[in-house]
Formats: structure tokens, sequence, C-alpha cells
């Protein structure tokens, strides 16, 4: 096992000067007791520590927030964190407060083995996964709410949920303290949420945008992606077909909102599982409601296939064709 001393364990990441190099070291010294040369730290002070010794180092610190069930998507984020910083930390934590009353905490996928596999594929040297009775103790009362931004869209059908998001990121950001964190755009109104949050409450964090990644169909990867059956499965490329075409008809000139969402929604409503949520092409900076689309414009979507949620976006007359990428 790694000797308990923060200033050692600590000590034994950043006295190289090679990225990953202290950790290998450590592992082949026998002091390193956890998967495949990453450091697992459950605790906030233990956390707080390694932060300390590293920045006191002046190592540079990329931090990728999930909720694990790591994949592909994930993974470009935390090669871009590495390839950003001296030193990279994953959190995986489900986090309670994002979820709603009747939403899929409980049923959320888990796999923290091969999420620890998965990271340390990718050069992450800490993996912070904190439990939710340590980061929401009793008597919890203090959250983060960044309000224009979390109204329309995915705010709209799940209240409560931005408001989460914000305040477990806040919570990560002041423990993990990273010079980076890295943000899937998938998750496109959550990424203008945290990009807000960091410039509002000057937390100097320099906040890197990830390109979504996506099945070789086209379907954006996500756990949730591991809820669908065969058939919803084959259903929810419904989603990237319907920004296609809308994409297309935006190249050929259309800049009428409602018909860039009815195009996408045409190709949706067909499917016999899919009920959309929301389909909407909004400013890409503010997420303002746009009549007409000028130059840079969101299509955001949410579909449930069956009972499962996806969610997915292009940014119009920026993204190029919606093909599986999955290089960073
Ligand atoms: P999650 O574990 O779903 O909370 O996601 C953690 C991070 O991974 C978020 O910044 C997501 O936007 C990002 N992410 C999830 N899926 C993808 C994907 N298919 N492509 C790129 N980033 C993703």
């Amino acid at each position: 096992m790694w000797p308990t001393e923060p200033g050692c364990i600590a000590g034994s990441i950043v006295e190289d000067d090679a990225k990953g190099r202290g950790v290998r070291e450590a592992e082949e010294h026998g002091v390193m007791g956890q998967m495949d040369g990453i450091r697992v730290v459950e605790s906030s002070a233990e956390m707080r520590s390694l932060s300390s010794d590293l920045k006191r180092h002046s190592k540079t610190i990329g931090f990728v927030p999930t909720m694990g069930f790591l994949h592909e998507g994930h993974m470009s984020l935390m090669r871009r964190a590495h390839a950003m910083a001296d030193v990279t930390v994953v959190s995986i934590f489900v986090n309670p407060t994002q979820f709603g009353p009747n939403e899929d905490l409980d049923q959320y996928p888990r796999d923290l083995s091969g999420d620890l596999e998965r990271a340390a594929s990718c050069g992450v040297e800490i993996a912070y996964v904190p439990d939710v009775e340590a980061m929401y103790p009793e008597g919890f009362q203090t959250y983060v709410s960044v309000t224009d931004l979390s109204l329309p869209l995915c705010g709209a059908s799940r209240p409560g949920h931005f408001r989460g998001v914000a305040t477990v990121v806040a919570k990560l950001f002041n423990v993990v303290r990273p010079d980076v964190a890295v943000f899937g755009r998938k998750d496109y109104q959550q990424l203008k949420v945290i990009e807000r949050m960091v410039r509002d409450l000057d937390m100097g964090i320099q906040i890197e945008a990830g390109p979504i990644v996506r099945e070789t169909d086209g379907l954006a990867m996500s756990s949730r992606n591991s809820y669908l059956s065969g058939d919803e499965r084959r259903q929810a490329t419904c989603l990237v077909r319907g920004m296609r075409q809308a994409q297309s008809l935006f190249e050929k000139g259309e800049r009428s909102a409602d018909r860039l969402v009815a195009t996408a929604r045409s190709v949706i409503d067909v499917e016999p599982d899919a009920k959309v949520d929301y389909v909407e092409v909004r400013d890409a900076e503010t997420l303002a409601a746009l009549t007409t689309v000028g130059d840079r414009a969101v299509m955001a979507l949410a579909v449930f296939v069956g009972t499962t949620r996806l969610i997915d976006n292009v940014l119009l007359g920026v993204d190029g064709p919606l093909v599986a990428k999955v290089d960073v």
C-alpha cells in the first residue's frame, strides 16, 4: 500500500518529470496497492492533501468529473485532460441531487473495477470516489444555482437537475482544485452551466469541451444506452438521424427554427417507441429561444426511447457530418 503521509503519497506522484512515472515507479517498488497504477481516493481530506502536494510541486491538475460506467466518450475526455495537465484526476460519483424523484438513480449502471481499468488506460493517476454520505452529510443546505441557463431544455423537464449538477461540480472543484476540467459536449447545457458558474464565481478553472463520441451508427455514447433493448437500440438512432436531416436542411439555407425542428421531429416521430421530450433550436451561448437561426445555434434533443431518456445535440453551421467520432 501507499505510505499514509500525504506528502509522501503525492511526492511519489510529483517528484518525477515524466507524467505518470511516479505512479509507475511506486508500482514497481510494491507500494502501489491500487488497480493498474491508479490511486483510489475516497475521502475529501485525502484528495485535498494530494491536490495541495501537487500544487506545492507546481504540478498542474486535469480533472474529469463523471458518474462512472465509463465508455469511450468519457475516455476521450480523460485522454484530453491527460494531454493538458501533469496529473489527471477522474471523479466517479452518482450524484443524487441531480436526479428527480422518479428518475433512475437506483438503477444507474455501476462498474467501479472496470471504470478504474479504463481510467488507468487513459493515463489517469487518481480516481476520486466519494460516498454519498460524505458528500451530503446531515444538515447539508448549500446549493449553487445558475439561474437562466438552467431554465430551458433539460432544466424544464428535470426541475432541480442543474442545481444538483452545479452544486456537486462546485464541491468537486473545491476538493480536487483542478487547473483544467474537461466536460463533454454531449451534455451541452451542462457545459454552458458549468462555464457560467466558473466565470460568475471566479473559480479560475479552465473549462475544456470535448466533442461528442458516437457509436458507428451515430448514436451518442451514454451510460444509459445500456438500458435499451435490441429493438430500442435500433430505434435510438432516430435522434442522430433527425439531427442529420435538420443539419442538411440548414446547410441548404433553411433558417427557420420551427422548420428545422419539424424536420428532426418527423424522423423521430415515426419510431414506435420514441417519444419526444423536446427538440429545440437555441442560441449556442445563451440558450435563448430563436425563431430565425443565426451563426451559432444549437439543436438540442431529449427523446424517450421506451423508458430511457436520451439526449443529443448538434451545433448548426459548426459541426461536420454526424458520424462515429472516437479520436480526440
Ligand atoms: P456522465 O458520467 O454521464 O455524468 O458524464 C461525464 C462527462 O462525460 C460529462 O462531461 C459528459 O458530457 C461526458 N460524456 C458523456 N458521454 C459522452 C460522449 N458520448 N461524448 C463525449 N463526452 C461524453
